[in-house]
């Protein structure tokens, strides 16, 4: 067993790419298209700071495939973005839309920056001119960009205030996860995390583990973490552990997750002073904690050779994209762990912003209980079908994900033929 080097998140799609691949006795053609993005855009871009200096930023709009509709990703603003991570980002929103069913391809974006040391004037003259970069690439037949890692509704606002100035009229459906006031859907902002809370419970159900009182261990307290605690709380179960970039809390009898997220809203960190929810734990720690229900919800690569022997966690709800490396999920599976993969667990997102994106195509607006039941019932489907296909093929949910949504791509590649 080596060690793992730097782990690059395209090497790891192109790794899972080539196991379904060949489960799926697919063509070696369709394959090569598949594991290839369609199109990728480099900009390099100036924006104004406050001290009145002018700085350049790096940014990528990817589209990796629109076989089965328009493309369909967040943008991320991260200091370690780079083109390779936005092309495996690209690439699992193809899975992951294939594997809800919903009639869009993958595509992603992102701008190497610290938006932590940014004032929201810097974020919005940066998002505002990478917006102008991109627009000829975007658009809501094309590629309809949402939230991802540190983007938020407000630079969603921005994105769709720029699009539209450019085009002259208002054009909400050109990205999704907006404010409610700019054409937003109601629910989409706790999409991603009910729906790691769905698939956690149809997981749950499956292996007999009830959820109330399940220990449950989240990294990462963002959209997707801390929404996804808040729902394993509100079910009975006990989130004992909770982190965020800098570090984790613990607390075997249960944390009052409400709390702990207000605490890191007003005080931008988990354990401020004076406050005393549970132990510091660093994230490291974290992941290895004895819990029923882990759910990583940070970044990629977290769960790699290093740690995957150490995790005592009985099932891993995978609310990040791509924190489990193809090693470690050898070493998950022959270890008996339950693994809701990515390209499912965290599909309520973008399943979401597909109702978003409909409601604005058709100027309507549906209700909240309306898009929770439909989310709900995509969601369990989807998990039904990875289910039977894992069984039936005898091969780990990861695989039987990628397999569904891979197999699907291609058929539809195949009935469109290569033109000309
Ligand atoms: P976010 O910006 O709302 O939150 C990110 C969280 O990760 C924060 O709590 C941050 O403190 C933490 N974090 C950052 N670096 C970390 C590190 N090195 N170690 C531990 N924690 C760290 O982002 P989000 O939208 O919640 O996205 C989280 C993950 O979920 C990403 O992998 C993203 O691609 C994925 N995802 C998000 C959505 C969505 O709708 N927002 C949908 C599908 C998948």
């Amino acid at each position: 067993m080596g060690q793992e080097k730097k782990i690059n998140p395209l090497d790891v799609a192109m790794k899972q790419v080539d196991i379904a691949a060949e489960r799926l006795k697919l063509d070696p053609g369709i394959v090569e298209k598949i594991r290839h993005t369609q199109r990728e855009l480099t900009v390099h871009f100036p924006a104004k700071m406050d001290d009145g200096s002018i700085k350049i930023f790096t940014g990528y709009r990817v589209q990796h495939n629109m076989v089965r509709g328009p493309a369909k990703g967040g943008i991320r603003y991260h200091p370690d973005v780079d083109l390779d991570e936005v092309k495996a980002l690209a690439m699992w929103m193809t899975w992951k839309t294939s594997v809800a069913n919903i009639p869009f391809g993958g595509a992603k974006g992102g701008v190497q920056c610290n938006p932590k040391k940014m004032s929201l004037r810097e974020l919005e003259n940066m998002t505002r001119r990478f917006v102008y970069e991109i627009a000829m690439f975007i658009g809501p037949d094309q590629d309809i960009p949402a939230p991802d890692v540190y983007t938020n509704p407000q630079v969603m606002a921005w994105i769709m205030d720029t699009y539209s100035i450019l085009k002259g009229y208002s054009v909400p459906g050109v990205v999704t996860g907006k404010p409610l006031e700019l054409g937003g859907s109601l629910g989409r902002h706790e999409a991603t995390g009910k729906g790691v809370f769905i698939t956690a419970q149809e997981a749950a159900k499956h292996l007999k583990i009830p959820l109330k009182g399940a220990r449950v261990v989240v990294q990462g307290c963002g959209n997707v973490g801390g929404i996804s605690a808040q729902y394993f709380e509100k079910a009975g179960a006990k989130v004992i552990a909770i982190s965020d970039s800098k570090e984790g809390i613990y607390n075997p009898k249960g944390l009052n997750t409400s709390s702990v997220l207000e605490c890191k809203t007003k005080y931008y960190c988990l354990l401020a002073p004076g406050t005393k929810h549970g132990d510091k734990i660093t994230n490291e720690e974290l992941l290895e904690l004895d819990c029923d229900i882990l759910v990583p919800a940070a970044l990629e690569n977290q769960i790699t050779l290093k740690n995957a022997a150490q995790i005592k966690a009985k099932m891993i709800v995978e609310g990040a994209n791509g924190p489990t490396t193809p090693e470690a999920d050898d070493i998950i599976y022959d270890r008996g762990i339950f693994i809701v993969p990515d390209i499912l667990a965290n599909a309520g997102g973008v399943t979401v912003s597909y109702f978003e994106w409909v409601q604005n195509l058709q100027e309507l607006l549906w209700s909240e209980e309306e898009i929770s039941e439909r989310l709900t019932r995509i969601l369990k489907k989807s998990f039904g079908e990875v289910l039977h296909l894992s069984q039936k093929e005898k091969v780990g949910m990861r695989t039987a994900a990628l397999m569904l949504g891979i197999g699907r791509v291609a058929e539809a590649t195949r009935l469109r033929g290569i033109y000309p």
